[in-house]
């Protein structure tokens, strides 16, 4: 049985990182990959454009950013933090920008470089990288305390330490289907199921089928659980063929999540935030008075996008193309309390859409100096496998780079 001194298993983000910084140390490295290629997840990141980190990521925010589990970070963001992770790809060769909200992403807005870059520092470190290599059991030698990895149930290999980097349960298409959780559960370590994260929200609705690839920024969302007000947060959002979605919709969609365990959730969207209902009244009516002859849905359309109009006239049953003398005060009044808070009523989180899966190791039983196991000796925890909670944004991947970086240097 061949030996290594390091096996990495899962060649996502946090994977090849780890991979890479182990044998710059000049450890033997083999990389182990269920699929064909490496990285099939971080190429889907940031829309195509791979979202790197973000530079909100500071030791005053990481409590407030990464909730409950910041307090577990502080350790490992002090030995690998956003300047640092900007740095090691500015020397490996991928050059970064910031755009808003402190997103960071490649200048060349592609994952696909990304990818290419990352393999080029594996191969460069004489990573020995296996493909089509599932890792189907993990066990431990008693008498060498080396890790045993069987591959494709037939093949084993062993190492002195084992890092393991094979995501969570969130877009198991990717290759992350989360069969590892059961093999940690097996070996004494705590694991949180099957909850999601930064997940798209369905909806029970038909009519915003009809807005499929709309967006609707700057708009505020509120969310009620049966019929009581939860929380309200501004932002935008994105319509699809299911439901809605978008870095907003993201990030309430644990607390949606949650809501929906015991009670019917509702959301409801002011489309123009900005203007009092009072306001948006003498503006409406002025509006009116001013193009008697105009049709409905062309005069709401010069304050909301028209298929949101249209939508909004069909969901209150009002002829769209009535002209505006003909409105009743009635109808313009619930036209307007429509687009101070247009109903949206949830079915669900579509789970296999999710960015992330807020399952996994609980963090407690890891040592963030050196992302070792505190239950399994020589075994190493990194990435998605932690259940760690995050916003979208860059802060996912930021978390693969850190763990990634510091299992690598200590395994
Ligand atoms: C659509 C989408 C967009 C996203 N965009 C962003 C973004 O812009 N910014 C951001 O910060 N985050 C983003 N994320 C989240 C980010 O992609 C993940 O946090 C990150 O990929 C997790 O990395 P990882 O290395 O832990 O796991 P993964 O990337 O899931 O990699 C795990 C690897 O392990 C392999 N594996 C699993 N089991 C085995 C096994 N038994 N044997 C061998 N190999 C195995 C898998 O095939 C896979 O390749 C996005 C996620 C999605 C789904």
């Amino acid at each position: 049985m061949e030996t290594y001194d390091i096996i990495v298993i899962g060649a996502g983000p946090a994977g090849i990182l780890s991979a890479g910084r182990a044998a710059q140390r000049g450890r033997s490295v083999l990389l182990l990959e269920k699929n064909a290629t490496l990285g099939k997840k971080l190429l889907l990141t940031g829309g195509g454009r791979c979202n790197l980190t973000n530079k909100n990521i500071t030791p005053e925010n990481i409590l407030k950013k990464y909730r409950n589990s910041g307090k577990f970070l502080f350790s490992a963001f002090a030995q690998f933090d956003v300047k640092k992770t900007l740095e090691f790809f500015e020397k490996i060769g991928i050059k970064t920008k910031e755009e808003n909200n402190g997103r960071v992403f490649p200048t060349s807005n592609s994952a696909k470089n990304v990818l290419e870059t990352l393999t080029k520092y594996l191969q460069k470190n004489n990573v020995e990288i296996k493909t089509n290599s599932e890792v189907t059991k993990i066990s431990i030698d008693e008498k060498t305390k080396n890790i045993i990895i069987e591959i494709g149930g037939s093949e084993t290999v062993s190492a002195k330490s084992c890092i393991l980097a094979t995501g969570g349960n969130s877009y198991p298409e990717t290759g992350s289907t989360g069969e590892v959780f059961d093999w940690l559960e097996k070996m004494g370590h705590k694991i949180t199921k099957n909850n999601v994260a930064l997940a798209p929200v369905a909806l029970s609705d038909n009519w915003p089928k009809k807005l499929t690839g709309v967006t609707l920024n700057d708009i505020n969302i509120t969310v009620f659980q049966d019929n009581k007000k939860k929380f309200s947060i501004d932002g935008e959002i994105l319509f699809t063929h299911f439901g809605v979605s978008g870095p907003t919709i993201f990030n309430i969609s644990k607390q949606v999540g949650d809501l929906l365990k015991s009670g019917k959730v509702t959301i409801k969207i002011d489309l123009l935030p900005k203007i009092k209902a009072s306001d948006l009244q003498t503006k409406l009516q002025n509006l009116f008075q001013e193009n008697a002859n105009k049709q409905i849905k062309n005069n709401l359309s010069e304050l909301i996008p028209s298929s949101v109009a249209l939508a909004i006239l069909e969901i209150l049953e009002i002829n769209a193309e009535i002209k505006n003398n003909n409105l009743t005060a009635q109808n313009r009044k619930k036209i307007i309390s429509t687009i101070k808070a247009l109903p949206l009523n949830v079915s669900g989180l579509i789970a296999n859409r999710a960015m992330a899966s807020s399952s996994g190791v609980d963090l407690a039983e890891v040592n963030f100096k050196t992302m070792q196991s505190r239950i399994i000796p020589n075994l190493y925890l990194t990435g998605d496998i932690l259940d760690i909670d995050r916003p979208s944004g860059g802060y996912s991947l930021q978390i693969c780079w850190t763990t990634g970086y510091i299992a690598g240097n200590n395994a």
